[in-house]
């Protein structure tokens, strides 16, 4: 279109002179797919989705307002808010959403001040019954790429989540009925050598691990997360991001077979998985218990759509370039009825219902809100 526009006719021919492989840089390639194939536009998912993982993204009455509708026009019956906040940051955090009591569930972060000092753990747990008390129902999200636990404002360098000092906040957890939501390592390609080789350099070098020679390795966490696994039977964890073994689900398979308390959400990890429709769509159907839906990138209409043409449709060869980074096609998965029925929202129901029927749940006695 530009190249025939007569106004820009000045740029267009400035701009041909660009056109060759030896000029185009990568982060300019933007190819359209010429194949006559068919296009499925999704407005709406095929069933209720609860979000696992979101942020609180909006700032204002006005915003949440314009979320829901967003919600109510692409079929998200309810989103999780990860706030990775305690204190008075969640509480107004939770202020804010819990007008919606329907629509978002508010889930705090962990306070792991003091974490270095001696007696390191009744008040992190005290913090923790006051934030359930508040409202929370989950914790997240908790990060660790490496180089310790990091929960919002709290770091912990060097203290990872298998470490003894977490015992007691972990346990609490299961005893309270509260999910956690964490995040260990990064994608594969972060870990790589930045150059011609990596084959998610466009997104791979905005968040680049490789010049961190000192941290965990992603293998390395891995095992990190399956020792805590072992530790806190009782508790559930949710692996944010397919536990960042997106590039070697096999892997994650297994951890799913050793640990019935593994969930894994799927948010942010759509672009890494389309390139590979057929093993992707075998993984989802033979996992469809312990995967659950969820996003991790805004609340803008578009982005939800995406979503559904990967998990729903079998489209081929598309590109969502602004939306995911890389420069790659994407692929769908064109998922059972069945499967999406339990990634959309049955395993998130049966989590988010857990704290409900705690025997050990002593907050749960006199609760205004009556869960
Ligand atoms: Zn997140």
């Amino acid at each position: 279109m530009q190249d025939t526009n007569p106004v820009h006719s000045g740029e267009a021919s400035q701009t041909k002179e660009l056109h060759s492989p030896e000029t185009i840089l990568l982060k300019d390639y933007r190819p359209k797919s010429i194949y006559k194939i068919p296009v499925t536009e999704i407005d709406k998912a095929k069933y209720p989705i609860i979000d696992m993982h979101s942020h609180p993204y909006a700032r204002t009455a006005q915003q949440i307002e314009e979320w829901i509708k967003n919600m109510d026009e692409v079929g998200v019956q309810k989103t999780v808010i990860l706030t990775m906040a305690t204190g008075t940051e969640f509480d107004d955090i939770y202020r804010k959403y819990s007008k919606y009591p329907d629509r978002f569930e508010i889930w705090c972060g962990l306070d792991l001040s003091g974490y270095n000092k001696p007696g390191f753990g009744p008040a992190a747990v005290k913090e923790l019954e006051r934030c359930r008390q508040v409202g929370a129902r989950g914790v997240g999200e908790i990060h660790d790429k490496g180089d310790g636990l990091v929960s919002g404002k709290s770091k912990a360098p060097g203290m990872h989540p298998d470490d003894t000092r977490m015992d007691a906040l972990l346990e609490r957890c299961a005893e309270l009925g509260m999910p956690i939501s964490l995040h260990v390592a990064d994608p594969i390609w972060m870990y790589q050598r930045m150059d011609k080789t990596n084959d998610g350099l466009m997104n791979a070098y905005h968040w680049r691990l490789d010049n961190k020679p000192n941290i965990v390795s992603l293998s390395g966490m891995i095992d990190i997360l399956d020792r805590t696994l072992t530790r806190h039977r009782r508790t559930t964890f949710i692996a944010c991001h397919f536990a960042n073994l997106d590039y070697d689900l096999a892997r994650l398979g297994e951890m799913f077979e050793r640990n019935p308390n593994l969930y894994a959400d799927i948010s942010a990890r759509y672009a890494e998985t389309a390139p590979i429709p057929r093993f992707a769509s075998k993984f989802y159907e033979k996992y469809a218990e312990r995967l659950v839906y969820g996003t991790d990138m805004g609340f803008e209409k578009p982005m939800y759509r995406v979503t559904f043409r990967i998990l729903e449709s079998l489209d081929e060869h598309f590109y969502e370039i602004e939306q995911f980074d890389y420069h790659w096609s994407l692929n769908g998965f064109g998922l059972s009825g069945e499967t999406l029925k339990q990634v959309y929202h049955a395993n998130a129901t049966k989590l988010l219902a857990a704290h409900t029927d705690h025997p050990g749940d002593r907050t749960n006695k006199g609760n205004a809100r009556g869960w």
